[in-house]
C-alpha cells in the first residue's frame, strides 16, 4: 500500500475516536476550538510531503513549543543547561509542583512546565529579543513565514496560569530563575500562544529528523550530538506522564501539547503532524496517539 493511501485510511478510521476525548477547557480560546478538527502531515526529509485534513489550519501549538525552546536555551548554554535542568521522566502531571519542592527547584526534564519556564528564563538572558527570536526560529526550521503568536491565548494563559506563577516563584526563591518572575512568564505564556498548522510543524521538526540541519535549506541548527539528544528527551519525555505508554505502543521521539497537537519524528526518515483537540486523561490528543500507532505499526517503522 503506498503512504498516501495507508495515511488517508489512518485519518478515516481514527476521525470517530476524537468523541472519546475531550479539548482542553482552562481557557476560552481552547475551549471553543470544534472537536470535529482533525489533519495529519507527513514531510520526508528529500522533500516529499503528504497531508489530508484541516491541514492548513493554524492551531495552538501549546507545550510543542517547548523543543523549539529547549532547542534554543541548548543552544545558547550547551551542557550548561544540565546544571538548571534534569533529563529524567517526571512520571507526574506536567504542572506538578510537588516534585519540585523535592528536588530543590531543578525540574526533571524540559518538557514538563518548571523546564520550560526555565527554558524561557535562559533564552530572556542570552537573546536580544527573545520573543521575535522564537517566533523566527519557528519560521526558520519551518521554512515558511505564516506562523505568529496569538495575543488573545497569551493573555488568558496568563490570566488562569495560577500553577505556572507557583512553579515560577518556587524556582525563583531556589536561585533557579535569574530574571524577573513576571519577564519569565511573560515569554512562557506568549511561546505556548504559538500557532502553527500540521504542515508547518511537521516540516519544523524535519531537522530533528535530519541529525540537526534544516533539509530544505541546509541549515544546521544542531550538532548532531545535540540532535540525537533532544530526540531522546522527546522519547522519554514528549508526553507528558505518558510518556511511557507512548513509547511502547508508538516507538518514536513525540511531542505533545494541550491543543491536540502531537508532532513525531523518525531519524533520517520524516515527521510527522497529527491534530485532533479532544485530550485523553493525560492531556494528550486521543486520535492523534491512536493515528500514531497506526502508522507505526502499519509501515513497521519505528527507532526500535
Ligand atoms: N499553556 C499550558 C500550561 O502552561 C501548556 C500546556 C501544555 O500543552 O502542556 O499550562
Amino acid at each position: 500500500m503506498d503512504i498516501q493511501t495507508l495515511v488517508t485510511n489512518i485519518y478515516h478510521e481514527v476521525k470517530p475516536l476524537a468523541a472519546k476525548g475531550e479539548v482542553a477547557k482552562y481557557i476560552p480560546a481552547l475551549a471553543s476550538i470544534s472537536p470535529n478538527n482533525m489533519a495529519i502531515s507527513l514531510h520526508y526529509i528529500d522533500g516529499k510531503h503528504f497531508s489530508i485534513g484541516d491541514y492548513n489550519t493554524p492551531f495552538s501549538i501549546q507545550s510543542i513549543v517547548k523543543v523549539l525552546s529547549f532547542t534554543l536555551a541548548h543552544k545558547a548554554l550547551g551542557n550548561d543547561i544540565w546544571k538548571r535542568i534534569g533529563k529524567e521522566p517526571s512520571g507526574n502531571a506536567f504542572n506538578s509542583l510537588v516534585q519540585l519542592e523535592h528536588e530543590n527547584g531543578i525540574p526533571r526534564n524540559p518538557f514538563i512546565n518548571a523546564g520550560a519556564i526555565v527554558l524561557s528564563d535562559i533564552i530572556l538572558s542570552h537573546y536580544k529579543n527573545p520573543e521575535q527570536e522564537l517566533l523566527n526560529f519557528a519560521k526558520k526550521t519551518a521554512n515558511e513565514t505564516s506562523i505568529s503568536y496569538n495575543e488573545e491565548v497569551a493573555r488568558s494563559e496568563k490570566e488562569t496560569g495560577y500553577r505556572n506563577s507557583a512553579l515560577a516563584y518556587f524556582m525563583k526563591s531556589c536561585k533557579n530563575i535569574i530574571n524577573p518572575v513576571e519577564d519569565v512568564l511573560d515569554l512562557y505564556f506568549l511561546t505556548c500562544s504559538l500557532e502553527m498548522s500540521t504542515y508547518c510543524l511537521a516540516k519544523s521538526f524535519l531537522y530533528l529528523s535530519n541529525h540537526g540541519i534544516v533539509p530544505s535549506t541546509n541549515e544546521q541548527i544542531l550538532t548532531i550530538s545535540q540532535a540525537k539528544r533532544t530526540n531522546a528527551l522527546m522519547l522519554t519525555s514528549g508526553l507528558y506522564n505518558e510518556s511511557g505508554e507512548f513509547a511502547y505502543r508508538v516507538g518514536i521521539p513525540a511531542k505533545s501539547g494541550v491543543g491536540g497537537g502531537i508532532v513525531a519524528i523518525i531519524p533520517k526518515q520524516l515527521s510527522i503532524c497529527v491534530w485532533s483537540p479532544p485530550l485523553n486523561e493525560f492531556g494528550n490528543s486521543y486520535a492523534g496517539i491512536c493515528a500514531l500507532e497506526k502508522f507505526t505499526t502499519e509501515t513497521g517503522v519505528s527507532v526500535f
